[in-house]
């Protein structure tokens, strides 16, 4: 995205529904705050990057294992782990209009000063004395502040009235993987330091979400947590920190657009050493992409104390057993496509005065990787068009349109950033050549259909 449009989310957010990649949740029923559905163009993104991710720090890495955990956890989890007592937001309602917000956003957006770890009184403090505005009717009527729990809660049982049967559906993929560390290790043969990875849906009832995907209610993480010995931790740190920004420039992310931002020692969780967020610079501002933090023998030990399973490292060689510490990279999915589409996402002026807006997505994320067209609707070149086609659907996800004039079928690809649209014409039943036409520089050339799958693999996996 260039800096002007930067500016503004909107056309992303009109391309990605006009394009099938997100739809606003529940449309039909006028909505349903911050939830959204991925479109046919949408779901291939995200798995494509998902499937990126699985091969590159699951497949591609002998030190670490995936699992597939469930998302309602036994309810003692959330009280080992600290998130019933402590994963909250500080809320204020604004009295006229009713309108809720989080105490700490409306303090930094009104004063752009930062109340982290301030008690509630002193954040409705700081409101009070400073006559801060409802941004919404402009009030200064707001109730105290409150702490609200972020996790959404349901219940096991259909008759019970009583709080018994509360479960809570997970706000972290993490806390399943340390669940199953001891399955994990009696059943594979993974060697210390080893990690376990998870992709999966995340719940938090955000009271302030919004900027389209960037902050919603229901998520997807790939998380890992990365076991290792004490006397380890900062040499995994930096390595974590340098496969992270490696990922980021994997799935085509521009490094002017990312930066490290360490975490203070004072606002550091009481069992971490080190946090550092990677962050992106997102049309809004600049925020939290990715976590990596150190998390000490904390959850490990947690649990074990609450489960009474001790949750240990046996090293046979020098017969000690003792508790792993953990590194954290956690990526947020979500995110990631919002990041990867501002960041794909241009407005090009073209020699003849016409714009053409278009992805210009990393080819080995992009949900179409090639389309092929008969150059006109006629029976002779459609056939041999749906041949070609059907011999590069053995290696790509392909689309086939021969609707339309060419040119408009050429910029309805380049919305939904296929890197390559291949063209049957009269010459190609002459001599069997085909035009490929490349996205982002609109070149052309001529190549014999033979060649083709060839040519793609090369261009498109090899690269
Ligand atoms: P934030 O400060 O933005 O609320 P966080 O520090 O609470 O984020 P983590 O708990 O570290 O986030 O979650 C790990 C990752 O999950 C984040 O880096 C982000 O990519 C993603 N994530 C967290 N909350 C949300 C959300 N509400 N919507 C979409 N993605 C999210």
């Amino acid at each position: 995205m260039s800096k002007e449009s930067l500016l503004s989310l909107k056309p992303l957010v009109a391309l990605c529904k006009r394009r099938g990649f997100i739809y606003p949740g529940s449309e039909i029923y006028g909505g349903f705050a911050n939830t959204y559905s991925y479109g046919p163009y949408g779901s291939e993104l995200k798995k494509n990057i998902s499937n990126l991710w699985w091969k590159t720090f699951v497949h591609k890495r002998t030190d670490i294992v995936g699992i597939d955990g469930p998302i309602l956890l036994h309810p003692k989890t959330w009280e080992a782990s600290g998130h019933l007592e402590g994963f909250s937001d500080a809320l204020v309602d604004c009295k006229k209009c009713k309108m809720r917000y989080r105490a700490d956003h409306l303090i930094e957006n009104a004063l752009s000063i930062d109340v982290e770890g301030k008690s509630e009184r002193e954040l409705s403090k700081i409101i009070f004395e400073n006559k801060l505005k409802c941004p919404n009717c402009s009030s200064s009527d707001f109730t105290d502040v409150r702490h609200f729990n972020l996790m959404f809660s349901t219940r096991m049982s259909k008759t019970s009235d009583t709080d018994d049967d509360i479960a809570y559906l997970r706000p972290e993929t993490a806390q399943s993987i340390f669940l199953d560390y001891k399955n994990v290790v009696d059943s594979t043969r993974q060697k210390l330091p080893f990690g376990i990875a998870q992709i999966g849906k995340a719940f938090r009832n955000e009271i302030t979400p919004g900027n389209f995907i960037f902050r919603v209610i229901e998520f997807e993480q790939m998380e890992i947590e990365y076991f290792i010995k004490e006397s380890d931790w900062q040499k995994s740190f930096d390595e974590w920190l340098i496969s992270m920004q490696k990922w980021c420039d994997l799935i085509g992310l521009k490094k002017d657009h990312l930066n490290v931002s360490e975490h203070a020692k004072e606002k550091l969780s009481h069992y971490s050493k080190r946090t550092v967020d990677i962050v992106y610079d997102f049309p809004f501002g600049t925020h939290e992409l990715y976590g990596l933090a150190y998390r000490s023998d904390f959850d490990l030990l947690s649990h074990s104390k609450m489960s009474k399973h001790p949750l240990i490292w046996h090293d046979l060689e020098n017969r000690i057993k003792f508790t792993p510490h953990v590194i954290e990279p956690t990526f947020g999915l979500d995110r990631t496509i919002l990041a990867v589409l501002c960041d794909a996402y241009e407005e090009e002026k073209l020699e003849n005065n016409e714009m053409r807006t278009l992805l210009r997505l990393s080819p080995k994320i992009a949900p179409i990787k090639l389309a092929v067209f008969p150059l006109m609707k006629k029976p002779e070149l459609a056939k041999l068009a749906k041949e070609i086609f059907n011999m590069l659907l053995d290696y790509f996800y392909c689309e086939y349109d021969e609707s339309g004039a060419i040119g408009k079928r050429y910029r309805r690809q380049d919305e939904l950033g296929t890197p390559y649209c291949v063209t049957v014409d009269y010459d190609s039943l002459e001599d069997n050549t085909v035009t490929i036409r490349e996205r982002d520089s609109m070149k052309q050339i001529r190549m014999s259909k033979d060649k083709l799958a060839a040519f793609f693999i090369d261009q498109i996996i090899n690269n």
